[in-house]
């Protein structure tokens, strides 16, 4: 791919031309969400004012104008993740949702004492704790693949830990901590052979690497618009046609039934099965706008210049001494963790915010991760489509400060 312009992206982000605590704004925490593009800020507001107006049942012209806008970013996420219908596409609230689906609506039934779901020690919080609750309730478990000490997957335990109790397997495709990328086609072929399904949280993956469902093989893959540049509070669910239709109902309300009475209820065929309620609106065109936004600079170059922006973050973090970086992974995308010495990362987080540097501190969802590794937190940098070198090089002077600070 070819380099990108990244002063000429910069530019479309209106919120990166600024100042904080009196240094220029350097956004270094897209892992936790990304900013957004003034396509995307634009969608927004040209359908709050010109046709915003509730979908579907309308016969009115705002209805079905949003309705169409509505359907087009339905298409737009199909084409984003190469799947094979925009029927597999469900709009959720983001990648914490659609888990939350697949484990009441999918798992569950499937679910019986002494099951498994097989995940890994690298996952967030969102691909552990809705596994728990429904093992919890059928007297299933959760099991953890162990992971090695630079922050790859053990393949050789994974497969090992592939039971006959197995009855999901449920894998980021990129660590939100390590930034680890994980062999997700490998992992599915592992599980295909034994006729297990898996779900891919793709929260990390999306917004760094080309996603091809099709070619990765998984049965359903999760996203939030909010780290592909989109806005918040939404984000799809893709999942398999068939097991989508083999799914009953999450949540019951308007829009996700056939017929309605007291005598029973049939229910409306995915993905309108799975999106009771009003939806947002808006927030679906703009996630919409914001994957065709992406599209148009090119995942390849976005994915390179991610690439060559974290491999010169972590050679430039290694000459600090006492630093130590928490996942070294030899296929890594976009985020790099470290502590540094003894100071904390909170401390750590101040020091930098006073420099205009913005990163995440914290265990980050990811507290089983923390526990592998011994430490109770860790600082994040995570790049997106809009850093330069010139930005880590300031956050590596910010480091300096903080041992300035606390040796
Ligand atoms: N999985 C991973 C790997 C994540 O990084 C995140 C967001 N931090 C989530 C799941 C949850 O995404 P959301 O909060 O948008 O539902």
């Amino acid at each position: 791919a070819a380099p990108l312009d990244v002063a000429a992206i910069r530019a479309q982000f209106p919120i990166l031309n600024q100042q904080v605590r009196g240094k220029p704004l350097v956004y270094l925490d897209n892992a936790a969400s990304g900013q957004k593009p003034e396509a995307v800020i634009t969608a927004i507001t040209d359908c709050y004012r010109g046709y915003y107006s509730n979908i579907h049942r309308g016969v009115h012209a705002l209805s079905e104008r949003s309705t169409t806008a509505f359907e087009e970013a339905r298409e737009r996420v199909r084409s984003f993740l190469n799947a094979a219908s925009a029927r597999e596409i469900v709009f959720l609230r983001g990648t914490t949702e659609a888990i939350n689906l697949v484990a009441h609506s999918f798992l569950r039934p499937r679910l019986a004492a002494g099951d498994e779901i097989l995940v890994t020690e690298m996952e967030h919080h969102s691909n552990i704790v809705p596994w728990q609750l429904v093992a919890a309730e059928k007297g299933a478990r959760v099991v953890a693949a162990p992971i090695t000490d630079v922050g790859e997957l053990d393949l050789d335990a994974f497969e090992r830990l592939l039971g006959p109790r197995t009855r999901l397997v449920a894998v980021a495709h990129v660590s939100n901590v390590l930034g680890t990328v994980n062999p997700v086609a490998r992992i599915v072929a592992l599980a295909r052979a034994r006729g297990i399904p898996v779900l891919v949280d793709g929260a990390q993956g999306a917004p760094h690497l080309g996603v091809d469902v099709q070619a990765l093989g998984c049965d359903f893959y999760a996203f939030s618009a909010h780290k592909v540049y989109g806005p918040s509070g939404v984000g799809a669910l893709w999942g398999k046609a068939e097991h989508l239709a083999a799914m009953p109902p999450y949540q019951g309300g308007g829009g996700m039934i056939r017929r309605v009475s007291f005598a029973g209820t049939t229910f409306a065929d995915p993905p309108e099965r799975f999106e009771a309620g009003t939806p947002d609106i808006a927030g679906v065109i703009g996630f919409g706008a914001a994957l065709e936004w992406t599209r148009g600079i090119g995942l390849d170059a976005i994915a390179a210049h991610e690439e060559a922006l974290t491999a010169y973050a972590m050679a430039r973090l290694a000459e600090i001494p006492g630093l130590r970086l928490i996942g070294t992974a030899a296929d890594k995308a976009g985020v790099v963790s470290f502590v540094l010495g003894h100071v904390h990362p909170h401390d750590i987080g101040t020091v930098l915010d006073r420099e205009g540097v913005a990163v995440r501190v914290g265990h980050h969802c990811a507290q089983p991760l923390m526990d592998r590794y011994g430490v109770p937190a860790t600082a994040r940098a995570s790049f997106a489509v809009y850093n330069t070198h010139a930005e880590i090089d300031a956050l590596v002077a910010a480091l300096w400060k903080v041992k300035e600070w606390f040796d």
